[in-house]
């Protein structure tokens, strides 16, 4: 695996803390200072960080799951469905949770770890890790709407989002496809009621590159390969 992502698991912090001290000379390996965090080392790797060994701390668990409509993104809940009540059965002792929410009545792509690092980091608001979805719109889209989420669209409450970009999607003029680069709560609903639109259908199809498995279906989930968890940051 990437030195980077043994560090931070192994040293319970950040990728992005775990590159910047690799960077500056506080990671060995088997002896040697490594400042490259793409260095490909083995679990048995004798690590160290500013001088302590690192043993590499088990896998952690990464699902890919299609959330339904319905279903909250929490771990519990005490009235709805959760997304980790769909996987609960198959991983009774690990304390899964989801990196990043979706509304209840939006579907698609819940990313759900027991790696608190790995969603900090991918969450984190400096990072903008794209994430795509799929939205039908109540109106036809329009090149206003393009160009304003383009120019970063200023929502009713004041605050102006980040450079958004939208392309027209596969299911006629009032589809389209939309790529944030931050999380705020009924992001792409509040961009586009600026523009007097509703959203009656969101689907979120990838996380940074990588696309949701469209067999899973409703419900459906699988465990991330490691190459796929690398496509995410
Ligand atoms: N934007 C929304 O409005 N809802 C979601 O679930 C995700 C992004």
């Amino acid at each position: 695996m990437r030195l980077d992502k043994f560090v931070a698991q192994a040293a319970q912090i950040t990728r992005s803390e775990a590159r910047k001290g690799i960077r500056a000379g506080a990671v060995t390996v088997e002896g040697t200072v490594c400042t490259r965090a793409e260095t490909d080392v083995a679990e048995t790797a004798a690590v160290t960080w500013e001088g302590r060994p690192l043993a590499y701390a088990g896998r952690y668990v990464y699902l890919m799951l299609d959330k339904p409509k319905g279903v909250v993104s929490a771990s519990e809940d005490g009235r709805d469905v959760t997304v980790v009540d769909l996987v609960r059965d198959a991983y009774p002792r690990r304390q899964l949770f989801p990196a990043g929410r979706l509304d209840k009545t939006s579907t698609g792509f819940v990313l759900l770890t027991d790696d608190g690092a790995f969603a900090h980091d991918i969450l984190a608001p400096r990072r903008h890790v794209p994430k795509t979805y799929q939205v039908e719109l109540d109106t036809p889209l329009t090149a206003e709407m393009v160009e304003g989420f383009a120019n970063g669209v200023t929502l009713a409450d004041g605050q102006t989002m980040l450079p958004a970009q939208v392309l027209p999607g596969e299911n006629g003029p009032c589809s389209a496809v939309v790529v944030l680069h931050q999380g705020v709560y009924h992001q792409i609903k509040r961009m586009f009621g600026v523009y007097g639109a509703g959203v009656r259908e969101l689907r979120r199809v990838a996380i940074g590159q990588l696309w949701l498995d469209e067999r899973l279906g409703p419900g459906g989930w699988r465990e991330l390969t490691a190459e796929e968890v690398e496509k995410i940051t």
